[in-house]
């Protein structure tokens, strides 16, 4: 029975030959696919038609029966465009195991006007509350990141003033939501990172993570050693940095790489985003298997209605039977806190 993964890849192939408008409706209908809730041969069973689904019109729902009727083989997905969850799966995961969504649960990477986010800091906080988050990390990026418009150690500060005015409302108003101050540091290609150590040291949470020479084939396993060994980093982000048909992300000794994390007590991202899913399946279920302690999820929401992407960051870990306890996010915001500060803040106390 094809999946809705495979349904992708052949809407894919066939709008690659086709010219056109009708080659474009085929690509969109492929993108689309990934956030189908319901497998397409579910919808057919239950006599429902496909043009329920985003993005699929008459002309595409054709095709997608003649398929399902009649399945051709599935073109083997290339490398960039390799283990990534579907919304269908993402579903099935969590609704075997409604734990995943019902308990209390925060948001740990959101960006916000103060770099590249779409919203600004109090609507995203907002957003994520009124989504029944139980608190929120803003993590916007730092200086050298100039495409992503990254802060200077100033304006850090100012997000830092902007997010106790609003702690300090929520705690006047006896409502339990937080929002811990953070970052999502650049890590430069050598390990260290792109802000002033008293910065960071103000901070509740610090996200590295690469996002230079991020097509390198060479072993990086050198470069991610150093960054975790990094004493002020909490969390390294989007680990492997690949991206959904554009790069498959960085190459290295994972078993080493994860060692590392786990002598040293960092964590490790599960980047919810859907182009991302960074860690994917396969590779959280190897860095649990090599006794990585702690994990964290993160959207990376930069407008609102991306912080329902977090849901693709809970199936990965469910599928890679990470249990929720060793999850940052649904452990109480206190402890993160003190989880983040008890961290040694010198190399020396750890190597
Ligand atoms: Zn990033």
């Amino acid at each position: 029975m094809l999946t809705n993964a495979d349904i992708g890849e052949l809407l894919w192939a066939a709008g690659r030959d086709e010219p056109g408008h009708r080659g474009r409706a085929l690509e969109r209908a492929s993108r689309a696919a990934r956030f189908w809730p319901e497998e397409a041969h579910q919808l057919v069973d239950g006599g429902r038609s496909l043009t329920e689904l985003r993005a699929v019109g008459p002309w595409v729902a054709a095709k997608i029966h003649g398929w399902l009727d009649d399945p051709p083989p599935v073109p083997e997905p290339e490398e960039t465009r390799s283990g990534f969850l579907t919304y269908a799966e993402v579903r099935r995961t969590l609704n075997a195991d409604p734990r995943w969504e019902a308990d209390p649960c925060g948001d740990l990477q959101v960006h916000t006007t103060f770099s590249d986010g779409s919203q600004p800091l109090p609507d995203m906080v907002e957003e994520a509350r009124s989504r029944g988050r139980s608190y929120v990390a803003i993590t916007d990026h730092s200086q050298t990141l100039t495409i992503a418009n990254g802060m200077t150690s100033d304006e850090l500060a100012d997000e830092g003033e902007v997010i106790d005015a609003i702690d300090r409302r929520f705690e006047e108003d006896g409502d339990p939501f937080r929002v811990l101050r953070s970052i999502e540091v650049d890590v430069f290609a050598d390990g260290t990172l792109d802000m002033d150590d008293a910065s960071l040291a103000g901070l509740d949470l610090v996200l590295g993570a690469f996002h230079s020479k991020l097509r390198s084939t060479a072993d990086e396993t050198e470069r991610y050693v150093a960054a975790l060994r990094q004493p002020r980093l909490h969390i390294l982000a989007h680990p492997k940095a690949r991206m959904y048909g554009r790069r498959v992300g960085l190459v290295a000794d994972w078993r080493r790489v994860f060692a590392e994390a786990a002598r040293l007590g960092k964590a490790l991202e599960l980047d919810a985003t859907v182009w991302r899913q960074d860690l994917n399946v396969e590779m959280a279920g190897l860095a649990r298997a090599e006794g990585v302690r702690w994990f964290s999820i993160g959207s990376d929401a930069h407008s609102a209605s991306e912080l329902e992407f977090l849901s693709f960051g809970m199936a990965t870990a469910a599928l890679a039977r990470i249990p929720r306890e060793r999850i940052l996010n649904y452990r109480p915001i206190e402890f993160v806190r003190s989880w983040a500060q008890a961290m040694p803040a010198t190399l020396h106390d750890r190597s």
